[in-house]
């Protein structure tokens, strides 16, 4: 293995594989430096987005939706099945395979774009230098023409509700019961906390939510995160909020939550505690002194537009630095500054930013939310369509939610689209494209969209926001 090369990343998730990938495509010599060690033992490529984010979460909720259908809903379409039952440990060993599979994925990708892995950890030196120490502790030092520093999150812990065992867990932990438990709180109602939730409630555990803030989902247009909780309460989600969790104890197989809410201070014993609390920047023992980049008090490293940082040729991605700890928003970060290393043009459109919520319905927007356009004072518009008016919606048996589209009163450009709804992530695609390509509302409601599909509620939503829906009585632009 080469002890010099043009680019190293330091962590292999959706920012640092797909950084090392497209800057072999043009002609780097590149290696990735990656110290996670899987579930078997064995080390991994793909960081938290394949190992225990993004996938597993997905595989998961994919599985207890079709087995939620075929127990409560199969029986009026027409579907006889008699008595359904749920193999749990086989649904976790399906998640296990569908993330072997992806992280050797890359490891294939690697070989064949002649990428070096170097298994271990790794420290950016000065002088661009990165010291890597393997899982046995021996140690070698690389140089690198550009650094790229992509070592990701993790999960926030609470030091008043310390993880234990598979009692207390965060979100990797939950994503590894073989059986289901009988009751579940879930301290955090944010993304993460309610696609779990919704995997065990799903599966029949009683799921308590626990959320310190006064407002659901405050980063959602709040008529969708308003229609988001009353349907999660239907399916006995029990979403609390201004409640805040102040500590835990296991006591054998149960574990005793104590929280605070208006009333005062409260105790609940469950099962299964999950601490979802949200994530931080992973960026400790990763940077040297020496090398002289600056981290913030979350542990964010300072980064320009370009995500490059303080020293020229040393750059920083993903959840390492500002902005949404999203995948595909590392990935393109990764993309972008690639691009830059090789001399060619990057950069990177964030408010296009699509955001996802997988629960069923599915949440998803790009954009402003009303909220904001109201208290920017803009001129806007808002055009809104139910799925109940959808035929398509209608035929899936799956009418719950809306679209709706915020466009600028004056140049009609697109401001926001927000979703809740079947295959809300799938749909949401036609309005980041359009709001990365500027596109107005006209463009969407002149666009043949096929019938019967689920993206007529957004040609319909477009023409509400212009007082012309076809499908739906006495919508006017408001
Ligand atoms: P990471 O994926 O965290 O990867 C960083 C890598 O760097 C890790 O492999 C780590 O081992 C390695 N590393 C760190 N330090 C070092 C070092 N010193 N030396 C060597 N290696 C190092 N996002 C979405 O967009 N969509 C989703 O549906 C979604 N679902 C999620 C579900 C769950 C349960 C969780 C936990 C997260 C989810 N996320 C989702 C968030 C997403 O996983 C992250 O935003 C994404 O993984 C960030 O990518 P990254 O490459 O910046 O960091
Ligand atoms: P997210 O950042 O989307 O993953 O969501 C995490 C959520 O956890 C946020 O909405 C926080 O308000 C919430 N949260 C953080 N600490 C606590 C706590 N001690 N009790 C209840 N909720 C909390």
């Amino acid at each position: 293995m080469a002890d010099k090369y043009d680019v190293i990343v330091i962590g292999s998730g959706p920012a640092g594989y797909v950084a090392a990938i497209r800057a072999a495509q043009l002609g780097k010599s590149v290696a990735c430096v990656e110290k996670w060690i899987n579930k078997q033992n064995k080390p991994a490529l793909g960081g938290t987005c394949l190992n225990v984010g993004c996938i597993p979460s997905k595989a998961l909720l994919e599985s207890t939706e079709l087995y939620h259908e075929a127990k409560h809903n199969f029986a009026d379409l027409g579907i006889n099945t008699g008595e359904v039952s749920v193999d749990v440990p086989k649904m976790i060993a399906r998640k296990d395979k569908i993330v072997s599979e992806l992280t050797g994925g890359i490891e294939m990708l690697f070989k064949a774009n002649k990428i070096d892995w170097l298994v271990g950890t790794g420290k950016l030196l000065a002088e661009k230098n990165v010291e890597v120490t393997d899982h046995d502790g021996g140690k070698k030092t690389y140089t690198a023409g550009n650094v790229i520093l992509a070592s990701g999150s993790v999960p926030i812990e609470l030091g008043a509700t310390p993880l234990e065992g598979d009692i207390v867990v965060d979100s990797s932990g939950a994503l590894d019961w073989e059986s289901i438990p009988g009751s579940i709180c879930v301290i955090g109602a944010g993304i993460i906390g309610l696609e779990l939730g919704s995997v065990w409630r799903r599966l029949g555990s009683d799921v308590v939510l626990l959320e310190a803030l006064d407002t659901f989902l405050p980063m959602v247009d709040q008529q969708v995160a308003k229609d988001a909780a009353r349907t999660f309460a239907k399916q006995g989600l029990d979403i609390r909020l201004n409640t805040r969790v102040t500590g835990s104890k296991v006591n054998g197989n149960k574990v005793t939550v104590s929280y605070k809410d208006k009333d005062g201070d409260k105790e609940m014993v469950v099962d299964k505690l999950i601490v979802a609390v949200g994530r931080r920047s992973a960026t400790e023992g990763v940077i040297a002194p020496e090398a002289e980049i600056g981290v913030d008090e979350r542990g964010l490293i300072h980064v320009n537009d370009q995500c490059e940082t303080s020293v020229p040729g040393v750059y920083a991605i993903g959840d390492a630095v500002r902005g949404p700890m999203l995948a595909h928003k590392g990935s393109e970060e990764g993309v972008m500054v690639a691009e830059i290393i090789a001399g060619e043009h990057g950069s990177l459109n964030y408010d296009a930013m699509p955001n996802v919520i997988y629960t069923h319905p599915e949440v998803a927007w790009v954009g402003k939310t009303e909220e904001e356009l109201k208290a920017e004072g803009a001129d806007y518009q808002a055009g809104t369509f139910p799925f109940a008016a959808s035929g398509r919606a209608k035929a899936k048996g799956d009418t719950g939610g809306l679209v709706k589209i915020l466009r600028d009163k004056k140049t009609d450009r697109m401001l926001g689209a927000h979703i809740i709804g079947p295959s809300a992530s799938e749909l949401l695609g036609q309005s980041v494209l359009t709001m990365e390509f500027d596109g107005t509302i006209e463009d969407i409601a002149h666009t043949i969209h096929a019938h019967p599909t689920l993206s007529e509620a957004m040609h319909e939503a477009a023409l509400s926001a212009d007082g012309r829906a076809i499908h739906i009585a006495n919508r006017k632009p408001r």
